[in-house]
């Protein structure tokens, strides 16, 4: 297989196999993010891809799923897609679903008409890591859209019927915006429809311009208990229906827990979360992560 520099699989995906069509993030410039830092964009040929269809179907030849990976291998233009949409069905035909992570920016180089093509050929749901519906917050830490961008974007997304997770990345605002960042997130994320809402903690890591910027005093991270308070908040606003992934809060997992129907049981296990937190050990797990 053709694989280069960062892989990463959706660990809520079923096992299936990993196509990569990209290499590297269009944008590479969120100040949290370091995970592409040294792979420089590019597209897959599309003889290595068609190579490795041939290798994945030589051991997985009734394969029904396929991630196709890259940091968001949606940017290509619709003929591209279309193209590898083809050859995925020429090596392996049972494929039905085919996911993959995305920019919200991602979209908007297709037309309605050319998501439902991708969709009726098997692109049927995309992962946005959405991060934030605060404008503010999306330019301090240079997500490069902003939240009129999320809400038109996904609209095409509902109209072409591919299905979308959102992510809410905790923490990402700091003291300064947190309430802002949990408060408008919810209102952006409730004007969408996302299957699933995920929302990550924020980790910062050494080598990010975030880290920097804490070190100098200019942006003040969240306690865990803060950060808490804050998903609380977002919680609180959000009135989506969804499924819930919370994947860093170790005190209170709602994972998978369908969304608004929970939601009075789900800000009860937030708030005993929040009165009972460890908050040394939680740091400690926080500070044993080596990634995103
Ligand atoms: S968070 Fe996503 S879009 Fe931003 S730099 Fe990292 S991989 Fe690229």
């Amino acid at each position: 297989m053709h694989y280069t520099g960062t892989l990463y699989r959706n660990p809520y995906e079923p096992q299936s196999p990993l196509l990569e069509i990209t290499q590297g993030c269009t944008h590479n410039k969120c100040k949290f993010c370091t995970m592409y830092k040294d792979v420089p964009f590019r597209m897959s040929p599309l003889e290595w891809i068609e190579e490795d269809l041939q290798e994945i179907a030589m051991f997985d030849p009734g394969t029904e799923r396929l991630q196709l990976i890259g940091a968001d291998p949606f940017c290509m233009e619709f003929k591209k897609l279309d193209i590898i949409c083809d050859m995925v069905h020429k090596y392996l035909p049972k494929v039905a679903v085919m996911t993959m992570a995305a920019r919200v920016d991602n979209v908007k180089n297709k037309t309605v008409g050319q998501l439902k093509t991708l969709k009726e050929k098997g692109m049927v749901e995309v992962n946005l890591g959405v991060e934030s519906g605060d404008d503010r917050t999306l330019d301090r830490i240079q997500k490069g859209y902003h939240a009129r961008d999320i809400i038109e974007q996904c609209r095409k997304l509902d109209e072409a019927g591919i299905r979308y997770w959102m992510t809410f990345l905790n923490g990402v605002a700091g003291k300064e915006l947190s309430h802002e960042h949990a408060v408008n997130s919810a209102k952006v994320f409730s004007e969408c429809h996302p299957v699933v809402v995920g929302t990550g903690g924020l980790t910062l890591f050494p080598g990010t311009p975030l880290l920097d910027e804490a070190n100098r005093g200019e942006f003040t991270p969240l306690s865990e208990k803060e950060m808490l308070i804050e998903q609380k908040t977002f919680l609180e606003n959000l009135t989506c229906e969804c499924t819930l992934i919370t994947h860093h809060t170790v005190t209170a997992n709602l994972t998978g827990m369908s969304f608004p129907e929970n939601k009075e049981l789900i800000l009860k296990k937030m708030q005993h979360a929040i009165d009972n937190i460890d908050e040394e050990r939680m740091a400690a797990v926080r500070n044993n992560k080596t990634h995103l």
